[in-house]
């Protein structure tokens, strides 16, 4: 853990400056993932950490893509093997950021985009404290609720999981560097876009 003061240095690697590091956070169903799709479609050539997760694919997920879908055997070995920049269990599954390729991006000075939950925002936060933690806000509990049985993704029992996670991550809010609150897409998109291309020079 890092006090603050201290250049960081991520174990396992030479020292290597957060400065460029964007972390997008905020709760399940708030928008993030269609956010940064829409990020992706207009920046193509930004690079966006693909995490690992014990969570089976949904319908259009393709391995490697959005995420590396693991078992969670190989998920602890990662683990075991420290392999990961930050992990979490969220919602009965684990998801965690490969740490090679995000130190390689920040060591070579090119900008780097995490799109994680809240717990693994605070780790960012505590071993890269340089980096920019934006929190991604619902317009109203309502309309979060809303999105998360719109997506029509998961059963109920795990929508109410993850509704019970989301009163607790959007306390959390005030540990961020900046809030955007996702009315449209395409408008937080651009404020994403700006907040970025500042971190990244
Ligand atoms: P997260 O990645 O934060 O869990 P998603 O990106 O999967 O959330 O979005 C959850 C649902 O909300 C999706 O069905 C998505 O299409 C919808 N959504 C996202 N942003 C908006 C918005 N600004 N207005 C209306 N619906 C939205
Ligand atoms: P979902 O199952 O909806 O794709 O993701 C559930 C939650 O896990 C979301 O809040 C998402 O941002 C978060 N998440 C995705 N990848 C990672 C990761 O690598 N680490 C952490 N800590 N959370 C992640």
């Amino acid at each position: 853990m890092q006090d603050g003061s201290e250049p960081v240095e991520p174990s396992g690697g030479p020292s290597t400056s957060a400065r460029r590091l964007t972390v997008l956070s905020g709760p399940s169903g708030v928008g993030k993932s269609t956010v940064v799709a829409e990020f992706r479609r207009a920046h193509p050539q930004v690079w966006l950490s693909v995490s690992v997760t014990t969570r089976k694919p949904r319908p259009g997920e393709t391995d490697g893509v959005e995420y590396h879908f693991v078992d969670d055997d190989a998920f602890g070995r990662l683990v075991d093997d420290d392999e990961l920049l930050e992990w979490a269990e969220f919602a009965g599954n684990r998801y965690g950021t490969p740490r090679g390729p995000v130190l390689e991006r920040l060591a070579a000075g090119l900008p780097t985009l995490l799109e994680i939950d809240i717990q693994g925002a605070r780790q960012v936060r505590a071993s890269m404290p340089e980096a920019l933690l934006v929190f991604l806000a619902p317009p109203s509990w309502e309309e979060l609720e809303a999105r998360l049985r719109g997506r029509g993704t998961e059963p109920e029992d795990v929508i109410r999981r993850r509704l019970e996670a989301g009163r607790v991550e959007m306390a959390a809010e005030k540990e961020f560097d900046v809030t955007l609150v996702n009315h449209s897409v395409r408008q937080v998109c651009g404020e994403l876009i700006s907040l970025f291309l500042s971190n990244s020079r």
